[in-house]
């Protein structure tokens, strides 16, 4: 197993040693886990002049899984925008292929004060959410700002290749095999012609998982659904936009986006893996982090590129185990909680490990 470390900025380089602790745990228990960092982001920019250095991306091909932190911060905000940190992020999912976006919200009991909901609506909450990455109308094309009519006009295209739906609902259908087998995918097909073809896509595909229970649902409908009664979801496969919009809503569901792991993944199961959260300048250099969405981000990495459930089990069974030993971070903080730093936070998960 060859995974690239790129920690990248800010908490980056903070919240990635704590789960290389991890890795090295099972490194010493025999596991044939092979680790390279390399420099992305904002130092990227400082070691090589490009937010993704050649070798970076290099190491990255040549790799079964990347692990990466997160980039950016205030010293890099003026720079051209090709040069900036989060212009590596870009280039780095586009160049391996990256479609299927992989992000879980997860609740776990003991937090359920953290979220803005009420407890019971969300205790408890477990929803993957799989966002097409790669198409749609971030990509469409033509788009532009035109004069027509001595008036300005803004205009993207939305458009899918039957492809692109089907590869990335093949990948939702697996997932939902491997949880609780029901997969809603939503779209706007009342409307859409692009969203009736994704609709018509996904239920041609659902006869090869005559397992998974397959319902469809309307995007507003579904941004309804996920405040009113978030529980009735187990996975949501969507396009780019309704996926960016849904995911972060529902990633608000938990309350805690120190919490929060994800996956981006190519036909191949090959996946970079990142917490949702960026890099936290405001408490960077302080020990203050919470690590755990980056340590799920290796667990999500077990069990979709290496196929190693019981590995992916035995750090989720660990990060539950601290969060009911009442281990917090600051941004999980609540009273009577024992509040920790970052470093200790990493060693609480290899103890319970
Ligand atoms: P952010 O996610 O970095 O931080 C938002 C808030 O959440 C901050 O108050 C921060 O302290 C807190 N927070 C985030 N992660 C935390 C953690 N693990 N533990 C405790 N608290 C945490 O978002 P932002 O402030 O909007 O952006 C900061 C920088 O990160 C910007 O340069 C932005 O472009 C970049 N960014 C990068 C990514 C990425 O690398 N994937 C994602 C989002 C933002």
């Amino acid at each position: 197993m060859k995974i690239a470390v790129l920690p990248g900025d800010g908490i980056g380089t903070e919240i990635v040693a704590q789960a290389m602790k991890v890795l090295d745990l099972l490194k010493r228990d025999g596991m044939k886990i092979e680790t390279e960092e390399a420099a992305i982001g904002g130092a990227g920019y400082d070691t090589a002049g490009d937010p993704l250095p050649e070798a970076t991306l290099k190491l990255a091909k040549a790799s079964d899984a990347v692990l990466l932190g997160a980039v950016g911060g205030p010293q890099y905000d003026k720079l051209d925008r090709p040069l900036r940190p989060e212009r590596g992020l870009l280039r780095i999912r586009k160049e391996l292929n990256l479609f299927a976006n992989l992000r879980p919200a997860l609740l776990y009991p003991e937090l359920a004060s953290a979220s803005t909901l009420k407890p019971e609506v969300v205790a408890g909450l477990d929803i993957m959410i799989v966002r097409e990455l790669t198409g749609d109308v971030y990509f469409g094309q033509p788009r532009g700002i035109e004069v027509r009519d001595g008036q300005r006009w803004g205009f993207n295209t939305m458009i899918y290749s039957e492809a692109e739906v089907r590869r990335v609902a093949h990948v939702a259908f697996g997932i939902a095999m491997k949880r609780g087998r029901k997969l809603c995918s939503v779209e706007k097909a009342n409307v859409l012609e692009c969203s009736e073809l994704w609709k018509e896509v996904v239920a041609e595909v659902a006869r090869e998982y005559p397992e998974v229970e397959l319902s469809t649902m309307y995007v507003d409908n579904a941004a309804m659904q996920l405040v009113r009664n978030p529980k009735q979801f187990d996975v949501i496969v969507t396009g780019n936009i309704f996926g960016d919009i849904l995911s972060d809503e529902a990633s608000m569901l938990s309350g805690s986006i120190g919490m929060l792991p994800s996956a981006s993944l190519d036909e191949h199961n090959k996946g970079m893996y990142e917490p949702i959260h960026g890099s936290a300048p405001d408490i960077a250099g302080r020990n203050l982090a919470n690590p755990l969405a980056t340590i799920l981000s290796v667990s999500m990495m077990f069990k979709y590129t290496f196929g190693d459930q019981a590995t992916a089990d035995r750090i989720d069974n660990a990060v539950k185990k601290v969060i009911a030993q009442s281990y917090c971070t600051g941004d999980i903080w609540t009273e009577g909680c024992k509040r920790v730093s970052c470093s200790e936070m990493g060693d609480a998960v290899v103890a319970a490990m």
